[in-house]
């Protein structure tokens, strides 16, 4: 006899709430608790999951899987290959281990819900269960409400609502149970479980050998490294965080968004740690701030599930007439606008599978206003790239800064990236580490080098003239927002 829990994005066993109901079921009932995790490649290909986040994913598990077998748990993992099939074959299996209960940590997602219905009816079916629990938010969605009983739609409210909720329910950032070592019995038992083997690669997202030594070195995957990361951000850089996080040069920010994305790091740790283990201040405030986004996001995403099929927030906003420009789209990607703190950043995504948050509002911008192209896009070249890659994250800061999503600013609000890239990189510093090209530029010429005077350097090493001019490009997208709004 057994209990189940199903791992998704919540590859990790401290602070997860299911493993921990798990757990607890198991051992009332005096059963072997038995862990599983599904890798579906057509899931992976619907929901353009990025190679370097699978190959994370894959070496969170193996990490996973050797915390589990010291408490004589077994993951257990399996290829699936078509998605619809997931429910039938995790009802097959909590058949063939005698399982009763399957828990599961909720996600929010349109196609995760509908496959979770389908779950719970299949399982009931056979006289089982399925407890699907609140995990990923700090706040679970469905607790805050405006003053007129409304879902938020804008953030700072919405922010000052979660605080207070937090002070009025202090136990929802408290460490959760770690899971209890099986019965001795489990490994007689179920000893094929504990043999299944994690795959190396999964076909369709397979990274180039030359990617992943670097990647693997940049991204040590599992959530030891993540409460590493997590302990030297609050100790070292925390305090400063609020006056730093906008420039890119700076290493600044946390780089925890892909343990808090594929679940290596619960968001309540992340805030109970800030919270406990820095000195306080603007700098711990604004980090925690930050994470809020996060439950912000995936909040929205509960209330207007129509974001997960390709519409934007805001209805009005479905009838711009978008660019398709191909050669502008490849620029854009391969970071040869001509604009150079686009650039930088394109780069430094292909490189790293991550980018800096200043950046990512700057090339979004950039991608909707300046080129005009369909943000969903962007969107999709994030996700196909991203280590970190969320929907509801991903989609907000699209959203955002296309100007179709939760956010009262009005779309004439367009950022002019050579004032970003002079503001955010003064000196230049993270342009010369991204676009070679330009190195040899020392001076305030780098933000723009064919305006002012190092056009002969940028064309000797090859680096493009811009693709479109901001002025012109800027009244373009005026003209076309205006024009879409009207026609909605
Ligand atoms: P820190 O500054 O240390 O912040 C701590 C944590 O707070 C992050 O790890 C993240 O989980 C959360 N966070 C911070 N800012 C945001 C934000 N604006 N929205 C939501 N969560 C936030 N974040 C993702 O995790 N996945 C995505 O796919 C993603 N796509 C984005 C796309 C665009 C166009 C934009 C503008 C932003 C996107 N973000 C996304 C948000 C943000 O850029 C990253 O979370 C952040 O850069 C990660 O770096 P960090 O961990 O060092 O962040």
């Amino acid at each position: 006899d057994a209990v189940v829990h199903w791992f998704k994005t919540d590859l990790r066993t401290a602070d997860n709430h299911a493993l921990s109901c798990a757990s607890q079921k198991a051992r009332e009932a005096g059963v072997t608790l038995i862990t599983m995790y599904l890798v579906s490649p057509q899931d992976l290909e619907a929901h353009v999951v990025a190679p370097v986040r699978v190959d994370f994913v894959l070496r969170s598990l193996r990490i996973l899987r050797d915390d589990l077998a010291k408490l004589d748990i077994p993951l257990y993992v399996e290829t699936v290959e078509e998605r619809r099939q997931i429910p039938a074959r995790i009802a097959e299996l909590m058949e063939s281990w005698g399982a009763s209960h399957l828990y599961a940590n909720m996600e929010y997602e349109v196609d995760e819900l509908r496959r979770e219905a389908k779950l719970v009816r299949m399982l009931a079916e056979k006289g089982m269960c399925m407890e699907i629990i609140h995990d990923t938010c700090v706040v679970p969605p469905g607790q805050l409400r405006t003053g007129a009983g409304k879902q938020y739609a804008v953030y700072t409210p919405w922010f000052r609502s979660w605080m207070a909720h937090l002070r009025k329910e202090p136990g929802l950032l408290e460490l959760g149970e770690p899971p209890v070592r099986n019965p001795e019995s489990a490994r007689r038992t179920f000893g094929h479980v504990f043999d299944s083997e994690i795959p190396v690669a999964v076909s369709n997202k397979t990274l180039a050998d030359e990617d992943a030594v670097r990647l693997r070195a940049l991204w040590p995957a599992g959530e030891h490294e993540a409460k590493k990361r997590l302990d030297a951000f609050c100790k070292q850089r925390i305090g400063h965080y609020d006056r730093k996080r906008n420039f890119p040069a700076e290493a600044a920010t946390s780089s925890l968004s892909v343990h808090l994305a594929s679940g290596t790091l619960s968001a309540r740790t992340a805030v109970r740690t800030a919270r406990d283990r820095s000195a306080g201040g603007e700098g711990t405030q604004t980090w925690i701030s930050e994470v809020a986004w996060r439950d912000f996001y995936k909040h929205v995403l509960v209330n207007w599930p129509y974001i997960c099929m390709n519409k934007p927030f805001k209805p009005e906003y479905s009838n711009i007439t978008w660019s398709y420009d191909e050669a502008h789209f490849a620029a854009w990607c391969e970071g040869r606008t001509g604009y150079p703190i686009v650039d930088a950043a394109m780069r430094q995504l292909q490189d790293m599978g991550w980018m800096h948050n200043r950046c990512r509002m700057i090339v979004a911008s950039f991608l909707s206003k300046d080129l005009l192209i369909d943000w969903r896009m962007g969107e999709r070249f994030f996700m196909e790239h991203l280590i970190d890659g969320d929907f509801a994250s991903n989609n907000g800061g699209w959203g955002f800064s296309a100007s179709v999503g939760v956010d009262p600013q009005p779309y004439f609000r367009i950022f002019n990236p050579r004032l970003q890239s002079e503001k955010f990189d003064k000196d230049g510093d993270y342009i010369r580490k991204w676009v070679p090209e330009l190195r040899g530029i020392k001076s305030s010429a780098i933000h723009e080098p064919y305006a002012r005077g190092a056009g002969a350097l940028a064309k000797k090493n090859g680096y493009p003239e811009p693709v479109v001019d901001h002025s012109a490009a800027r009244e373009r997208a005026l003209t076309a927002y205006k024009e879409g709004i009207e026609s909605g």
